[in-house]
């Protein structure tokens, strides 16, 4: 049976201490070889000690090194998901803003910036492609009586209704928007004069209709209508004045009717 290598040792180490074979050919030669071996083991054990230390430092550096690369990827997550959120804030805000420059606060309809930036473009429209458009100015009749008699807030609900009325009365293409106080255009493009008083006829009739229920009472209102035709060669501004013109005639007619530009 082959011995076990510690057991060969020992078996060797015991041998050359007892001193029995010193007088062996043997003797000199094998102490000297066990010295040998000695140091060489002695050697194996130093290196593979230097060989460990060495591979739990490389171990120690790629852990920490992997924990730092971690962390930053952490960090720079961290500042991905508050850049998203400021752009998604900037996007909402920059959204936020147009919608204040270009609607009324109270009505959210149309606001007159944007009234007149369409006015505009359908004025150029007119003039590249002679594509017809009208204009009405509507005004609320005897609105000052709503706000002494119920008080300003609800003069202010009143206008919110008139304003909804209007939006759900015109076409797809028309646009309503707040003129001013209590005041409203609506641009009717590819629309003539005849055909707009046909819508606006009916807006007249939807607002005559329209109750508002102030606690126990019942308030009703209606609106005086100025159609106008936009005109050859004409401005947006001169298309305007003859719709305000229209109105006033239809004021001065005994107010809740249309009347339609005809000069
Ligand atoms: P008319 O039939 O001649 O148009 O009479 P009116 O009373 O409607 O006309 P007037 O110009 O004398 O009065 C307009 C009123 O509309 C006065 C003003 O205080 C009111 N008004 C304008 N803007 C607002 C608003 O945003 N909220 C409220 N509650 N009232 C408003
Ligand atoms: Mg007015
Ligand atoms: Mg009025």
């Amino acid at each position: 049976m082959k011995a076990s290598k510690e057991g060969l040792e020992v078996q060797i180490q015991t041998l050359l201490d007892s001193g029995e074979h010193e007088d062996s050919p043997l003797s000199a030669p094998l102490r000297e070889l066990w010295t040998a071996h000695q140091d060489l083991a002695r050697r194996i054990d130093r290196i593979s000690h230097i060989s460990d230390g060495f591979q739990s430092l490389a171990k120690q550096r790629e852990q920490s090194l992997t924990e730092r690369l971690n962390k930053q990827l952490r960090q720079l997550e961290k500042v991905a998901r508050i850049s998203d959120r400021y752009q998604n804030m900037m996007r909402d805000l920059n959204e936020a803003l147009r919608e204040a420059s270009t609607h009324d606060a109270l009505t959210g309809l149309a606001n007159r910036r944007l009234l007149v930036e369409k006015l505009k473009k359908e004025v150029e429209r007119y003039a590249r492609y002679q594509r017809p458009f009208s204009i009405a100015m509507l005004d609320v009749d005897h609105f000052k009586g709503i706000n002494d008699r119920y008080g300003h807030e609800v003069g202010d609900g009143a206008l919110i209704e008139i304003a909804r009325v209007l939006d759900a009365e015109i076409r797809e293409n028309d646009l309503c928007g707040r003129w001013g106080g209590e005041e409203f255009l609506i641009l009717l493009p590819e629309t003539g004069d005849q055909a707009a008083g046909l819508v606006m006829e009916r807006v007249r009739n939807a607002v005559e209709r329209l109750t508002i229920r102030v606690q126990d009472e019942s308030v009703y209102m209606t609106v005086s209508i100025g159609v106008a035709e936009h005109r050859k060669e004409s401005s947006y501004s001169d298309t305007i004045s003859r719709a305000d013109h229209a109105l006033l005639v239809a004021k001065r007619g005994g107010r809740n009717q249309l009347s339609t530009a005809t000069d």
